[in-house]
């Protein structure tokens, strides 16, 4: 496939676009990861907290995609912060995919009122010094919490997953991780189809004869970020893969990054405390 590679900070290389299955229902996820599989997808972001790593690992399996042609990404649940929980979860996350190795495991939430995420990543530091992950890295920290970590372990996170998209753009946090080698993720690119029906994406989109999804996703592209849609329509996982036959000029990514309005869909890391 044409998809680019983001070389992470210990070496490992991230195709820059995904497949993701938050919201997948467990029972319809081995056939939407093998639909991505057959479009050339090969990047998958689940997590125990989604339920169905289970149909991810019988995806790739039954794909005939050989296991280290697909960059797997799952993450820590929250009820499991506790380093010895953390690496029970993790035994359980590659049991689940049925795999012998993940490519990157992350800490899903930071959740700074229940419990010390620098302990938890302590213990996602000794995983990695196994052969049984290949990178490890964060979702929802922000600066402060990346600091804790830069200060207080010896592993620099190889990625921070944050939600990104035009309405929510994250300069801020963006620049701290690339000033610290660390790889951002955007989750919810399209902010679950909120921006798509956005007049100036919907202007760009008819100009350059794209759909709004292609226009978002390429903005982020275009940005370094790392993206994985979620869709189980067929129509849609296709849609949204195609994306390196064309680009956007300069004028019009600044127009997607000035929609900015600080709007989250998701929790604010600093207090969420939900454990399921
Ligand atoms: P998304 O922004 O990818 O939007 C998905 C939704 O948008 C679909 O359910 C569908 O309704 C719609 N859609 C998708 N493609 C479309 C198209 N081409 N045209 C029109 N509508 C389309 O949202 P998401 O699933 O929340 O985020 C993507 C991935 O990010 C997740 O699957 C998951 O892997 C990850 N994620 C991580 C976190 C985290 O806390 N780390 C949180 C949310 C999501």
């Amino acid at each position: 496939t044409n998809v680019p590679d983001i070389t992470l900070n210990n070496g490992v290389r991230i195709p820059q676009l995904g497949f993701g299955v938050y919201q997948v229902p467990p029972e319809d996820t081995k056939e939407a990861v093998l639909t991505a599989l057959e479009f050339g997808y090969r990047h998958i972001d689940t997590a125990e907290m989604y339920g169905n790593e289970q149909g991810v690992g019988e995806a790739v399996r039954a794909s005939g995609v050989p296991r280290e042609d697909v960059f797997v990404t799952s993450k820590l649940n929250n009820g499991f912060h506790a380093p010895a929980d953390a690496r029970k979860a993790f035994d359980r996350t590659l049991a689940d995919l049925g795999m012998d190795y993940l490519d990157l495991f992350l800490i899903h939430w930071p959740l700074p009122k229940v419990g010390d995420f620098a302990e938890t990543w302590k213990a996602l530091e000794e995983i990695a010094a196994t052969d049984r992950v290949r990178a490890i890295g964060v979702s929802n920290f922000q600066a402060h919490h990346l600091q804790r970590l830069l200060d207080e372990t010896g592993t620099v996170p190889a990625v921070n997953q944050i939600e990104i998209h035009p309405y929510l753009v994250q300069d801020e946090l963006r620049s701290f991780g690339a000033a610290h080698g660390i790889a951002t993720e955007a989750w919810s690119p399209i902010a679950q189809g909120r921006v798509l029906g956005d007049p100036v994406i919907t202007a760009i989109a008819e100009r350059v004869g794209r759909t709004p999804a292609q226009v978002t996703l390429r903005w982020h592209l275009q940005r370094g970020d790392i993206v994985f849609p979620k869709s189980v329509t067929r129509a849609r996982v296709e849609e949204n893969f195609a994306l390196f036959d064309f680009s956007l000029t300069q004028p019009d990514m600044d127009a997607l990054t000035a929609l900015n309005r600080d709007l989250r869909t998701g929790p604010d890391p600093d207090d969420f405390n939900w454990i399921p």
